[in-house]
């Protein structure tokens, strides 16, 4: 009885063991984020893996929204929504319902309270309403309790934490059980934009952190390869990046005594408040025409901007000449290697687009980020919220 129970159990195991390890996986959904990619590093000949994704799928140029920055594009490629209508107008931002406060990426007190994201809801928690899971190896907006809620699987933003960590933490919640898996999942590395900054678009170190960033996601495709697990791959970037020096500095202390103004922004484009009971001044001397820039009120600037009407945005907004700088008194920043926040029309500021898995092929040429949101959504499988979008990648694919 004992050898027969045995010898049940043990072509039970036979018998269950090829089964589970061909249990049919479903695809899960990647968007990685190489901040400050820009568009035509593609072309450099030194990204085996992301040609390949691009060859074997479908890439493209991504025309960041205004102002080309990291935080209100990260959250517009997430909801879907322009920066006026998801609220993140910027990585530096003053609210007058929350007076003598400013959102500053770099201050968490103000950088991880809600208020400041809840005008929007990122995909990762429209998903998880309808049952889909999602984890996030980084992303701006997802260490926050937007709406009371964070991904199931999160992490505080940290840039120490290496890439092949961050790679590894993503393959290892894919080897969970069905169950805990998440089918959408964050990447995200900051080292092209952090050598475009420093040594400019140009320079050998971004070439290096081009070739880092692409063997890692050689490594993520080979470890979900090794685990039979399909994968929809995005990779995005959230603005591209411009050569600046230190001869195209436009000084708004030329114009302006400093004390009159509170310079919210100041670089590429800059954010201009009156100090109180200055408007008249500050506007007679900045709403005119000037040389390498073009300053606005935030009701009057172009229309294709779609930016002005959120309260966040600062009263008077300056924008450069692609190449200049905007500065108030003395850089607090060297004027040198690279930046981005011009006008996003610029095409240097277009960023990456490729698809992998995801329906589409070839070049999809160039498209605002904000289509990205109804493709990961289409890709997932749940119904995305009205959106800034026209739905063009998700038309595309059909
Ligand atoms: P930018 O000033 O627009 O070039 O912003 C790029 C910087 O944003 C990078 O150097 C990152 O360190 C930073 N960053 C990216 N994600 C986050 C995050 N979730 N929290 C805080 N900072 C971030
Ligand atoms: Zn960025
Ligand atoms: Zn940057």
């Amino acid at each position: 009885m004992i050898r027969f129970a045995s010898l049940l159990l043990f072509s039970l195991l036979l018998t269950s063991a090829p089964a589970q390890a061909q249990e049919a996986r479903k695809p899960v959904t990647i968007l990685i984020s190489i901040d400050g990619f820009r568009a035509d590093y593609l072309d450099r000949g030194i990204t085996p893996n992301l040609s390949r994704l691009a060859a074997e799928g479908a890439r493209g140029k991504l025309r960041p929204s205004f102002p080309t920055k990291t935080f209100p594009n990260h959250y517009a490629i997430v909801t879907g929504k322009r920066p006026d209508n998801n609220g993140i107008t910027g990585n530096n931002m003053l609210d007058p319902r929350r007076p003598g406060v400013k959102f500053s990426l770099g201050d968490p007190k103000q950088a991880l309270d809600p208020f400041w994201w809840d005008e929007a809801e990122p995909a990762w928690i429209t998903a998880g309403k309808a049952g889909v899971r999602s984890a996030t190896m980084f992303w701006p907006g997802s260490e926050v309790a937007i709406h009371e809620v964070r991904p199931p699987d999160w992490l505080r933003y940290d840039e120490h934490v290496g890439y092949a960590q961050r790679v590894n933490t993503v393959l290892d919640w894919m080897r969970r059980p069905a169950d805990i898996r998440p089918a959408f999942a964050t990447l995200y590395f900051e080292a092209v934009d952090g050598a475009g900054h420093e040594f400019g678009p140009d320079s050998a170190e971004v070439n290096a952190a081009i070739s880092n960033v692409d063997a890692r996601i050689g490594d993520l495709v080979a470890g979900l390869a090794a685990m039979g697990q399909p994968a929809q791959i995005i990779v995005v970037a959230d603005h591209g990046m411009r050569a600046i020096d230190e001869s195209r500095v436009i000084q708004l202390a030329d114009m302006i005594d400093l004390p009159s103004i509170i310079a919210v922004e100041t670089g590429p484009y800059a954010a201009i408040e009156p100090a109180a009971g200055t408007d008249d001044r500050v506007a007679k001397a900045l709403l005119k025409p000037h040389d390498h820039m073009t300053c606005n009120r935030r009701e009057e600037l172009p229309e294709r901007l779609h930016y002005g009407r959120n309260p966040r945005v600062a009263a008077i907004i300056c924008i450069a000449e692609p190449g200049w700088s905007i500065l108030a008194g003395p850089p607090t920043w060297p004027v040198k290697g690279g930046a981005h926040g011009y006008d996003n029309q610029d095409p240097q500021m277009l960023a990456l687009f490729v698809a992998s898995n995801a329906g589409l092929s070839g070049d999809v040429g160039i498209i605002d980020n904000i289509e990205v949101y109804p493709l990961l959504m289409e890709l997932v499988g749940v119904a995305p919220l009205p959106s800034d979008a026209a739905g063009v990648l998700v038309k595309a694919r059909r």
